[in-house]
């Protein structure tokens, strides 16, 4: 029998144990798998691209088990009254080959992409950080709010969106979690006065959510030397959010070099340009944040070591808590070499 984790047993798991809560042990589960990068099979994702979307596929494996993601990225299904992203994925023991669970990833995407710019944060946001802009109040905001608010003290959220009612509901769950929300009239007015900027729109182009100028303009009207990025939006091949003169004068932090080459803000910039990947900064190789003035990006498309560390996180949560159902996945007939005994049992008379 194979766990399976529905919609409905991942949202009671975060209902009853807290999304704050499990976003903080997410956090501590990520920072030790970063720390055994080497341990990981990495390799940039495979995709499918239509003019639609995007369907990939995210393995790993670090020997002991295998993971996988399947997510789409469909920003149409905006005007479709359906989700930009969904996922579910799965884990397998690899010294059997049996998969050994399956599960929603629509929300634990969101919740592992939160705890992601979390623990880049913590070692990228500048001293003192109180206020964080949001552009894109889509699925993910909420998320990103909550984790910058309960793990690094930020009080104040500056929101913007193309969409008035995906900016009032933000607005409203926000205001729920304890932080002080901004309405703003546009992008230039949210990023006045933060020293962080959370882009998480959703569009299939190389769009330009922050221009160079609007950027340096906001910095100086606001009165702020360094900021940190946190650029979730853009994460697939021609489809980023950032002015690539931005870009460039930023200190830029990725999560695997060779996939964000070909699907971050950084997919313009020669492959030799100078990144630096996170787990370097937790082993101590590379500095985080080297002066209270720098502008720090971090270019997070996403990748397999978190999705199937949230995975494992979450296997092990449920095991505990009793949030999944056991299903029929695995042929197990009990003469492994009979496997045609499986069909006897329902075989009408006469019919091979
Ligand atoms: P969503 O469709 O629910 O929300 C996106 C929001 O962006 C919408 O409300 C839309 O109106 C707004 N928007 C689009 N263009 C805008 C603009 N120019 N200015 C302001 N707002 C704009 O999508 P979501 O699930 O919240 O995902 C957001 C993005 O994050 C997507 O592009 C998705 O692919 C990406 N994502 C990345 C990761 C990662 O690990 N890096 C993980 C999950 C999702």
């Amino acid at each position: 029998m194979v766990r399976f984790v529905s919609v409905n047993d991942m949202a009671r798991w975060v209902a009853d144990d807290g999304a704050a809560t499990i976003i903080a042990g997410l956090v501590e589960a990520l920072e030790h798998d970063f720390r055994r990068w080497s341990d990981f099979d990495k390799r940039p994702r495979f995709g499918m691209q239509s003019d639609d979307g995007v369907i990939e596929l995210m393995p790993t494996s670090d020997r002991t088990t295998f993971g996988f993601k399947y997510v789409s990225g469909h920003p149409i299904n905006a005007h479709r009254s359906l989700q930009t992203v969904t996922a579910f994925g799965a884990l397998s023991d690899a010294a059997t080959g049996y998969p050994v669970l399956l599960a929603e990833m629509t929300l634990l995407t969101a919740l592992r992409t939160a705890a992601v710019s979390t623990m880049f944060a913590r070692a990228l946001v500048p001293p003192a950080a109180t206020t964080m802009a949001m552009i894109g109040c889509g699925a993910q905001s909420e998320f990103q709010a909550l984790a910058f608010h309960t793990m690094l003290g930020i009080d104040t959220v500056r929101i913007f969106d193309v969409d008035e009612a995906a900016m009032a509901k933000l607005e409203r769950n926000a205001s729920l979690i304890g932080l002080d929300v901004i309405r703003c009239a546009h992008a230039l007015d949210a990023i006045t006065g933060a020293q962080i900027i959370t882009t998480c729109t959703a569009d299939q182009r190389n769009a330009t959510v922050i221009t160079d100028d609007m950027f340096e303009q906001a910095r100086v009207a606001g009165g702020v030397t360094g900021v940190h990025i946190n650029a979730i939006g853009g994460d697939c091949p021609g489809k980023t959010e950032l002015d690539e003169a931005l870009v460039r004068r930023c200190s830029i932090f990725v999560e695997y070099a060779e996939q964000t080459f070909l699907e971050g803000e950084i997919q313009a910039l020669p492959r030799d340009w100078p990144v630096t990947e996170f787990s370097d900064v937790l082993t101590g190789n590379a500095m985080g944040r080297r002066s209270a003035d720098e502008i720090t990006l971090f270019d997070s498309v996403g990748f397999a070591v978190e999705d199937m560390c949230a995975l494992r996180f979450l296997d092990e949560s449920v095991r505990r808590t009793g949030h999944f159902a056991e299903i029929d996945l695995v042929a197990e007939p009990d003469d492994p070499k009979d496997l045609f005994s499986l069909i006897g049992a329902h075989r009408r008379a006469g019919v091979y």
